[in-house]
């Protein structure tokens, strides 16, 4: 297991879960193409998330289902909240985890677009 600790580009939010990273979810939607989301999924519980109080606000549209939280200073998505068949889960952008070879990752396209 590895342990990967992310962050937004100010500090302000930090990250980190274990775990293996050999893919990531690239979706084409009105969303996460703009802020060319790199996304892996785990269940809520096995994110940690540290940030300063108010560090945080976060986007919701569509169905308002889904809590895309991003860094009130920098602006950064490090991570989201959502459901998943009744369970909780964390979506993470790899991009904010400097030490990731993101370019050595497979990329699994999701058509979100066409949803
Ligand atoms: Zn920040």
């Amino acid at each position: 297991m590895t342990t990967y600790e992310g962050s937004c580009h100010c500090g302000a939010v930090k990250i980190s879960f274990e775990g293996e990273i050999d893919t990531a979810m690239v979706c084409n939607c009105s969303h996460c193409r703009r802020k060319g989301y790199m996304l892996t999924f785990m269940p809520a519980d096995a994110l940690k998330v540290e940030s300063a109080d108010g560090a945080l606000s976060s986007y919701k549209f569509h169905k308002k289902v889904i809590d895309h939280t991003f860094c009130k200073t920098c602006g950064c998505a490090t991570h989201g909240w959502g459901e998943m068949n009744g369970n909780k889960m964390a979506a993470v952008n790899l991009r904010c985890i400097p030490a990731l070879d993101i370019d050595a990752i497979a990329i699994q396209k999701v058509d979100g677009a066409s949803f």
